[in-house]
């Protein structure tokens, strides 16, 4: 089992999932993409018709759903992969994300599943370098213009992405914020597979490893 992890974080729509793929499938690695597991809590909450508000009923839900990422997003057995990018779960992941009893739930899976990798893993979100692996191999922080970023989000309009953002970046629980030594990318206008590059060659480069 490894403990390498190259961690990402970034706003939305800043190219962390498409790097972060990219980059494990460079390696080898396995990849994790933690917004997938706060939205599969979200859309198992509204499924079982509780209020995103109800912090303690979104705490017990969290604390005992089975979750899992790949090959298929899913919660309680339930396949939610293609109901997890809609505009409800947009709105209302940031308030289950403020929740820091799912955080903390969250981040042990997260722990775990990274612990449980044979080679290595690449983990993306926004508490990642910060919170949840702060002596991560490699630490990535990137970014896009707002304009770029809503594009690449496709349904989900400039607005929306700039309200999120701001959610994710204010909350008490573990904001989303550039960690001091991480290697900040600006994707804006750049190829995937040129990041990716980048971030491989980082982490040759990184006396740590
Ligand atoms: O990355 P994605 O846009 O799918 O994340 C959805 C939401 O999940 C974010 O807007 C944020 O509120 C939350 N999130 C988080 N911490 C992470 C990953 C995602 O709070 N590590």
């Amino acid at each position: 089992m490894s403990d390498l992890v190259i961690a990402i974080d970034g706003p939305a729509g800043s190219g962390k999932s498409t790097v972060a793929r990219a980059v494990a499938d460079l390696l080898g690695w396995s990849f994790l993409d933690t917004g997938a597991m706060y939205r599969a809590i979200t859309r198992e909450a509204l499924f079982q018709g509780i209020d995103v508000h109800d912090a303690a009923a979104v705490a017990a839900l969290a604390d005992g759903a089975t979750l899992t990422t790949l090959p298929r997003v899913t919660v309680n057995g339930r396949d939610v992969e293609d109901e997890i990018r809609t505009e409800e779960i947009n709105v209302a992941v940031s308030v289950v994300a403020a929740n820091p009893v799912v955080r903390s739930s969250m981040v042990a899976r997260q722990r775990e599943l990274a612990a449980a990798q044979p080679l290595g893993t690449v983990v993306e979100g926004r508490d990642i370098t910060t919170v949840v692996f702060p002596h991560a191999s490699v630490k990535i922080f990137l970014t896009a213009s707002l304009e770029e970023r809503a594009r690449r989000r496709g349904d989900e309009s400039e607005d929306s992405v700039a309200r999120r953002d701001e959610a994710d970046s204010t909350r008490i629980a573990s904001p989303l914020r550039q960690a001091d030594d991480a290697l900040v990318l600006d994707t804006t206008g750049r190829d995937v597979d040129d990041v990716a590059q980048e971030i491989v060659q980082w982490l040759k480069r990184n006396p740590s490893n």
